[in-house]
């Protein structure tokens, strides 16, 4: 393998992380006119969180940014060439896939779907009559609280009959580590420095503002515009960055698991199949290529979150105990779904808020700015989060107030302006489902 390659000693930008999101940033802000070099101390762009991402689709969140960004972010990844203006080599592919989210008693229908209605995503509600015609392998039982398969209560009749909002603008993005490679070669294209085993130590400070990086092996880059977008390690890169950058909204690693199983008959892709967020039973699922379907969590109270220390020291590999949680609990709304006996699928890494809602900020120390706290739901919104950057830094480093007077984003394909205040550090909790839904 080559060794790091030298990044050069001056940038306009330097970028903490070559996930989806420093793609996204370094693309945004050198196509904009600055220099920027990328640091990652991984070997692959991508190679971070990014790589064990799901990579769905979808458009129901709890804010109205939050929907704004998602719906914005879905035209850039249906013209995805376009949206890069250089393409080269295999491109990532955004796949179509119906979207059924499954409410847990008492969820505020009326919130999410009159959110879905102002920004304009087409979606339609389900009775369980109309659930049942157009997707047969349902069971369409509900089984609310979620559970644990060896609580005695697992499997318990139904206790009523579920309807559903169904989005068809949705899928999800077939390779998630090639689409931050697309990013990251477009910006590549227009002259941004990536350099790859290369440690960020510590930030330089200068007359109260950010003025460049430490690395490892004592190199060094002058930069008055430095950014954290080291995913599910942007709590240490913060600790490094120093005191000065502290935020009120934290950000902390959690391990997560996401489970193949074999598509049922009539729910594979292009075979009757849809993406569930499924809140009554407590996990999601989407169905992959191949006649397989992915089976994440929700976060049910019944689960325990882990919570990490260091996530180099998270194994990639499933256990028995999420595999049999997440895989029965979809066996129980898709009946025809055979459990395997072994676990297989893989273990990642969210950067998770108290509200599961990314910051997208500068920080207390000039210069120096967050693209952090993706809490499990931000891959879709990439396309847009470089550009949301490259409007913070625009305006803060021509001086203006972001704090006390928040800038917008006009959206050039759906005619939105995003509140870039809804993902300040300094917010109020947002009310949501304090899930990875967001
Ligand atoms: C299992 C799983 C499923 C998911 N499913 C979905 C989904 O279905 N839909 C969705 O929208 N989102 C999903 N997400 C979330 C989404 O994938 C992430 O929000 C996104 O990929 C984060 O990208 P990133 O660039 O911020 O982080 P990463 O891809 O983790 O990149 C951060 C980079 O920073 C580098 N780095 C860290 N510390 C340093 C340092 N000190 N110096 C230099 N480099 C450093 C790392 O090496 C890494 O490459 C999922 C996430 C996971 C883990």
């Amino acid at each position: 393998m080559p060794g790091p390659s030298n990044p050069p000693g001056r940038a306009d930008v330097v970028v903490i992380g070559a996930g989806v999101i420093g793609a996204s940033i370094a693309l945004e802000l050198q196509r904009s006119g600055r220099s920027v070099v990328v640091v990652d101390k991984g070997n692959a762009v991508g190679g971070g969180s990014t790589s064990s991402s799901s990579a769905v689709v979808r458009f129901n969140y709890s804010t109205l940014a939050g929907v704004v960004a998602a719906w914005e972010s879905a035209q850039r990844w249906a013209d995805w060439s376009g949206h890069l203006g250089h393409v080269d080599g295999p491109l990532a592919r955004l796949v179509r896939c119906p979207m059924l989210f499954l409410e847990p008693p008492g969820f505020p229908r009326s919130e999410a779907t009159s959110l879905l209605a102002e920004v304009g995503v087409p979606f339609e509600v389900l009775d369980e009559h109309e659930l049942t015609r157009r997707f047969p392998s349902l069971d369409t039982g509900r089984f609310f609280p979620p559970r644990r398969p060896d609580d005695p209560c697992f499997g318990d009749p139904p206790t009523g009959r579920l309807d559903a909002v169904l989005t068809v603008d949705g899928g999800f993005v077939d390779d998630p580590q090639l689409a931050a490679v697309n990013l990251m070669d477009a910006a590549r294209h227009h002259g941004a420095h990536v350099s790859l085993r290369t440690e960020f130590l510590g930030l330089e400070v200068e007359r109260g503002r950010a003025a460049g990086v430490r690395l490892a092996r004592g190199a060094s880059i002058e930069a008055p515009v430095v950014v954290n977008a080291a995913g599910p390690w942007s709590s240490t890169v913060d600790g490094r960055a120093g005191a000065l950058a502290k935020r009120t909204v934290w950000t902390l690693p959690m391990r997560q698991e996401v489970h193949v199983v074999d598509a049922p008959a009539g729910f594979a892709l292009d075979d009757g199949g849809a993406m569930l967020a499924d809140l009554d039973l407590g996990y999601y699922l989407r169905p992959h290529t191949g006649g397989t379907l992915l089976v994440g969590g929700v976060e049910p109270d019944c689960d325990p979150l882990e919570w990490v220390d260091d996530p180099d020291e998270v194994a990639p590999l499933p256990t028995v105990a999420c595999f049999e949680a997440q895989a029965w609990r979809a066996a129980r709304r898709l009946p025809g779904l055979a459990v395997p006996h072994r676990p297989t699928g893989l273990a990642g890494v969210y950067d998770v808020t108290p509200d599961w809602v990314p910051v997208y900020d500068r920080t207390d120390l000039d210069g120096y700015y967050v693209a952090i706290g993706t809490s499990g739901n931000q891959f879709k919104n990439a396309p847009l989060v470089g550009e949301i950057l490259r409007t913070l830094v625009d305006a803060c480093e021509a001086g203006h107030d972001h704090d006390a007077d928040p800038v917008s984003l006009h959206c050039r394909h759906t005619g939105h302006d995003l509140d870039v205040g809804a993902f300040s550090r300094r917010r109020d909790p947002a009310s949501t489902t304090g899930t990875v839904l967001g």
